[in-house]
């Protein structure tokens, strides 16, 4: 069984996509957010029932993946969920129940420039192709498949220098060298490549250029950050998805799919950036949510999640998401190969050195689980610039950044989908009602509550609050009619929701504020009449009430 998942091409993606479109017409509507400089769409599927409402009425869900070329699995999350909605809409009520309620934006392959050539070549790091592989540099060592066998492996050259030895347990494992340690065979490991400009000495090896659309956004942005361009957003790919946002205001949530690591990574700003306790309350309860629903852990990026010694990460598109747009953002890092053959671990950072015994135990579940087609045993290889080598190691893209089975890969997606749907549930949800007294001949007062019947606020979060227009409330009256008391239009704040209370009232936590608000009209109007009122606000929703003035004479 050769490892390793078949994901599908641009053109085969494209054409399902066009396909569900145009057989669920009254769900799913299929639009580009922009063209690649390779002349691909950056696909958006915009699922609601549109029976109940357009999309833009309708709180929403924003999810992307595969933004990061050798993420495919983050793109299949997606897709995934797009056949979770379109599959539940036949026959499961709670799916049914939330397309009526709710729109889902779904990008399934924000790079596919990236993704094409990840699909087609051996190159890991590819960022969007603006630069395609190999990149070679003016000096120093660079990814190439020298071997011509389809993969991007390691080399291991004999040097008694060399950092590297045998493993005793396990001839494939390269294990450190002891501090002291002399007498031995030794070797120096390299990323399998070329090497340009040798001159005998040091091997040095190149950061490739490839431009990490994930480092563009434009929160905390630095022209230093590696791969994050020369200005915020200087790609199609990222401009689009940031556009994509910001023109639908109705977006409560944002999800980006990637792998790997298996965590979800709620935002972790830095300590001077403020952060509302509101905010941090709602995330860490979404937290809990995320990993009963996933089995992922909830961790901090920059404490868990970046290698010891390196900076935070800068233009991050889920610190942009909650901190200049209020959304409430998860990155979600599907996929922990290291968990999968059940070694526990302090961090989750993918980048963690393994232990001897855990690499040995990493080995003996790819021979049990993979057949031992996950690593490639070392072969002998003359290379042009450094001479006898041996070159093999892990099927790092389809063992690693991917899960390495159709199964493993479905059940992974299948987790990301439960907890996008909780989100979706979550979201805030106007409602209005209203009552009519009869206060004298023709003259009637009405009285209208505007709640919110969801979990989050109605800005979702503190941040949105400042983000997005407040509640509006709007009185429309027949030709005859005159307001008396009351204004047709009407400015309320922001609806708490039940996210705020999470323990009953006492005097000693963080105090109540409203979750609903009561405003009255006197309107001398004939009997019989019909006024509507219309609550909305960006991210939960509008909703209109006509209301009868009396029974007609
Ligand atoms: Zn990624």
């Amino acid at each position: 069984m050769p490892t390793g998942v078949s994901f599908p091409t641009y053109e085969a993606l494209t054409a399902s996509l066009t396909d569900v479109a145009a057989r669920h017409p009254h769900l799913v509507e299929l639009a580009s957010l922009g063209r690649t400089h390779r002349g691909r769409e950056v696909w958006l599927l915009t699922v609601t029932d549109r029976r109940t409402g357009p999309p833009e009425a309708k709180p929403a869900v924003y999810m992307d993946g595969n933004i990061h070329a050798e993420e495919l699995t983050a793109g299949a999350a997606v897709v995934h969920l797009l056949d979770r909605l379109i599959g539940g809409a036949v026959d499961d009520p709670d799916i049914q129940d939330l397309l009526q309620r709710r729109t889902f934006y779904l990008v399934p392959r924000a790079n596919p420039d990236g993704a094409d050539i990840v699909q087609t070549t051996p190159y890991p790091w590819v960022g969007n192709g603006r630069r395609l592989p190999p990149l070679v540099p003016e000096r120093g060592l660079y990814y190439d498949d020298i071997d011509g066998d389809g993969l991007v492996l390691w080399m291991r050259r004999p040097d008694p220098d060399g950092e590297w030895k045998t493993s005793d347990r396990d001839a494939r494992l390269m294990v450190p060298r002891g501090p002291g340690e002399r007498g031995g065979v030794y070797y120096r490991l390299f990323p399998e490549g070329r090497i340009s400009a040798y001159d005998g000495g040091a091997v040095l090896v190149s950061r490739p250029q490839d431009g990490n659309l994930n480092r563009h956004f434009p929160a905390d942005w630095d022209p230093d950050e590696y791969g994050g361009g020369p200005l915020p957003l200087s790609e199609p790919e990222s401009r689009a998805i940031a556009e994509c946002l910001v023109a639908r205001p109705n977006i409560g949530v944002a999800i980006a799919c990637h792998t790997h690591g298996g965590v979800l990574l709620p935002p972790d700003p830095p300590s001077e950036v403020p952060f509302p306790f509101e905010d941090r309350e709602l995330f860490t309860a979404i937290n809990k949510l995320g990993e009963q629903t996933t089995g992922y852990p909830a961790i901090s990026v920059l404490r868990d999640f970046t290698v010891p010694g390196m900076p935070r990460r800068h233009g991050v598109f889920n610190d942009w998401a909650y901190l200049h747009l209020g959304m409430l953002a998860y990155t979600v890092e599907l996929w922990d190969v290291i968990a999968e053959a059940g070694i526990a671990r302090q961090d989750r950072q993918p980048f963690h050195p393994l232990t001897e015994d855990q690499q040995i135990q990493l080995l003996r579940w790819n021979d049990q689980a993979l057949g031992g087609d996950g690593f490639v045993p070392w072969r002998p290889f003359t290379h042009p610039e450094l001479g006898a080598v041996e070159i093999g190691g892990w099927k790092y893209i389809q063992v690693f950044r991917n899960p390495p089975t159709t199964s493993l890969l479905e059940r992974e997606v299948d987790k990301v989908a439960r907890f996008v749907l909780e989100l979706a549930a979550a979201l805030p949800e106007l409602r209005v009602s209203a009552t009519v007294r009869m206060v004298g001949p023709d003259l009637y007062l009405i009285g209208a509550v505007v709640a919110n019947g969801g979990y989050t606020p109605t800005s979702v979060t503190a941040v949105g609050a400042r983000r997005v227009g407040s509640v509006t409330l709007d009185l429309e009256v027949a030709d005859g009619m005159t307001l008396v008391m009351g204004s047709q239009h009407l400015t309320l704040p922001h609806l708490s929701g039940r996210s705020e209370r999470p323990v009953p009232w006492n005097p000693w936590v963080r105090q109540w504020t409203p979750n609903a608000h009561r405003v009255e009209w006197l309107i001398r109007a004939p009997r019989g009449g019909t006024v509507a009122i219309t609550a909305a606000t960006a991210r939960a929703g509008a909703q209109r009430l006509e209301v009868r003035l009396g029974a007609p004479d």
